[in-house]
């Protein structure tokens, strides 16, 4: 027999003192109808007090637990008035999904520190390799370098590149912590993104006649119609040159970037497209983290800090927005994303 309530366990209790009593009323032959009486009251009185006994009991043992769970000194009383409106079992199920959520949140907040550690790691790592160039190339210059016309010019431009890669290296992580801590305070300007499209391919014309880079920016069948939206839009700039300077860098030399603009129902997707190397399969999925790079020495050559594309996925996703990477190696690249549109008859308003 299972004893699941105590309510059942009282009556079993009662039920068990009732025989006995029952027995020794029939022994001393004591007559029906006061033998029935005593039969009955004994089950209510017992019944009664072992419920009472029974919960007084849980409430105690209970007592730590609640304690533990509501972060507070709970008293007796209180957990006795909550289980007089709820089940003992189902105490189980609750502290079981109040467990469950606990170590889903241990294991966010492991994972948090895991990410915080190898993100410290990464930014020393990042800031270590521009110091010590310019360390060296100073150390040399005091030891005499400074008087040889040879290498004393080649130095100090080596160092001066150097000092740029910190700069871009620290303001690309002052835009990351910006972007985290304002999240939600992002404008909401109306503007033509293909416009603004054509000034940063203007701005990114020399950077791409380097490598002999073409950049075409098409709007809707190739005419140049505006598209309006409705974002930030100096963040919007930003990711525009991150990936319009990313096809010039990976792009292939005398290729081609085009800017492509397409309508779709509320939103504008912009695609960024290029034909130069291509992201390996297994890196695509990673490209968006901070610090990955999936060609090492281009990146670095070319002064990459590897958070661009992290930088441009932030300000995507705070626009409650998706970015997406399609590429073949050899072939090209193509990185596209949305924006809210605005619809014509809002503007006139
Ligand atoms: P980086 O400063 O290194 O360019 P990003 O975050 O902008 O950093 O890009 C991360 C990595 O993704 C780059 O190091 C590069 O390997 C790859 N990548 C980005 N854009 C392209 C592209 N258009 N074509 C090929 N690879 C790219």
């Amino acid at each position: 027999m299972k004893i699941k309530t105590k309510e059942s366990a009282s009556a079993l209790i009662a039920l068990l003192s009732t025989v006995v009593v029952a027995v020794v009323l029939v022994q001393a032959e004591v007559r029906w109808l006061p033998a029935v009486l005593t039969v009955l009251i004994t089950f209510a009185l017992i019944f009664v007090a072992a419920l009472f006994l029974i919960r007084k009991y849980v409430a105690y043992k209970l007592k730590p637990i609640y304690s533990i769970v509501l972060s507070r000194n709970v008293s007796t009383r209180e957990i006795l008035e909550e289980l007089q409106d709820k089940r003992v079992e189902n105490l189980g199920e609750e502290l079981t999904a109040w467990a469950d959520t606990n170590d889903r949140e241990i294991t966010r907040l492991k994972e948090a520190e895991t990410f915080r550690k190898q993100y410290l790691g990464n930014v020393a790592h990042e800031l270590k390799t521009p110091i010590f160039n310019i360390q060296g190339y100073i150390s040399t210059l005091l030891d005499g370098g400074l008087e040889d016309e040879l290498i004393n010019r080649t130095y100090l431009e080596r160092a001066d590149k150097s000092i740029l890669r910190l700069i871009n290296i620290v303001s690309d992580l002052d835009t990351i912590n910006k972007l985290e801590s304002n999240m939600n305070s992002l404008a909401r300007d109306t503007f033509d993104v293909v416009a603004l499209a054509r000034e940063i391919a203007e701005q990114a014309e020399m950077e791409a006649d380097k490598r002999g880079i073409k950049i075409e920016v098409k709007g809707a069948d190739n005419l140049p119609s505006p598209f309006w939206v409705s974002a930030d839009k100096h963040y919007v700039g930003q990711v525009l040159v991150n990936l319009i300077i990313n096809s010039i860098r990976y792009g292939k030399e005398g290729g081609k970037t085009r800017l492509k603009f397409r309508d779709m129902l509320d939103k504008i997707l912009i695609e960024v497209e290029d034909n130069g190397q291509g992201i390996a399969k297994e890196d695509q999925p990673r490209i968006f983290e901070r610090f990955y790079r999936a060609d090492k020495g281009r990146s670095r050559e070319q002064g990459g800090t590897g958070l661009g594309l992290a930088i441009v996925k932030h300000i995507i996703e705070a626009h409650g927005e998706r970015i997406s990477v399609r590429s073949e190696q050899g072939v090209g690249s193509t990185f596209s994303f949305t924006l809210k549109k605005v619809p014509v008859r809002e503007l006139d308003k």
